[in-house]
């Protein structure tokens, strides 16, 4: 705990979820920049415990849990709570995007698609809620959605519903704690450059035919500064919106997309 960076956000203590890799993980490394306690929330022991190594300061912490799981999210949230005291934000960034046209959808995958994105970030909130409203005025929550979340994308119903679901609660939670000094924004973000994006460029390799370069152009073409976005750019304005100076900004959606969505 003592060896956390001075900054910004000094005495956070911060969980992150599925801060394994991609913008999570970007996420953990600059909230630690800016000197934030961090607890990373992932399944994988390895990935985690590699990663809070690796981060700026030290005393971080990780905990496992799969955040559509209640009572894994119950015990990794008490676990954190143990070693790094309350909370005073939360980023909920785990999630999954799985793609097929509606017709194909199973009711698995869209079960699957509700529950890590929805319903993770539903419990995520609920279990932080006690020590956020105790935070003094700098309880932070930070839903990473998406601009599936604000707009939609064909092949993509499911995930797209889970992205929409999670701006919903952002916004009715956001006006619930407007007077306890909680503020919720969700961060959305347009095609960015991990996994999922990669996946993605794969599956239309291999349905289209596309070279990999052909693919990667065409999700960038949706952006119209022609750009695939950075991890650390999303992860910029997580920081933002955790620090002190975003005390009146709550209820929103910060589309970080090149200007996909206005
Ligand atoms: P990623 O590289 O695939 O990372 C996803 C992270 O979520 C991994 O650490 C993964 O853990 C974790 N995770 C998945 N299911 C989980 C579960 N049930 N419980 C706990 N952790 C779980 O994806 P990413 O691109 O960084 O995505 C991060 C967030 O940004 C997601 O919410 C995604 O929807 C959103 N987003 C991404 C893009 C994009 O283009 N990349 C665009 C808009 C929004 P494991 O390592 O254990 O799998």
């Amino acid at each position: 705990m003592s060896g956390a960076l001075t900054g910004p956000l000094s005495d956070r203590h911060v969980l992150v979820t599925g801060a394994a890799r991609g913008i999570g993980a970007a996420i953990a490394q600059r909230l630690a920049a800016e000197g934030a306690r961090l607890t990373l929330l992932g399944r994988r022991a390895d990935t985690l415990a590699t990663l809070c190594q690796s981060l700026p300061g030290s005393g971080h912490h990780w905990v496992m849990a799969d955040v559509a799981d209640e009572a894994q999210v119950q015990t990794a949230f008490a676990q954190a709570r143990e070693r790094q005291g309350l909370l005073h934000g939360l980023v909920n960034n785990a999630g999954q995007a799985e793609s097929a046209p509606l017709h194909r959808t199973s009711s698995a995958l869209w079960q699957q698609m509700l529950a890590v994105n929805l319903t993770g970030t539903f419990l995520c909130c609920r279990e932080a809620l006690p020590d956020l409203r105790a935070a003094a005025g700098l309880g932070r929550i930070v839903n990473i959605a998406s601009t599936a979340g604000q707009r939609g994308y064909a092949y993509v119903a499911a995930y797209s519903a889970a992205k929409h679901g999670v701006v919903g609660l952002t916004r009715s939670l956001a006006l619930e704690l407007a007077t306890s000094g909680v503020t919720v924004n969700a961060v959305c973000p347009g095609y960015t450059d991990t996994d999922i994006l990669r996946e993605s460029v794969a599956n239309v390799v291999a349905k289209t035919g596309r070279t990999p370069e052909q693919a990667l152009a065409e999700f960038a073409a949706s952006n119209p500064q022609r750009r695939i976005v950075q991890p650390a750019q999303v992860a910029d304005t997580v920081a933002w919106l955790m620090g002190e100076g975003a005390a009146a900004i709550t209820g929103q959606c910060l589309s970080v997309s090149g200007g996909e969505v206005m």
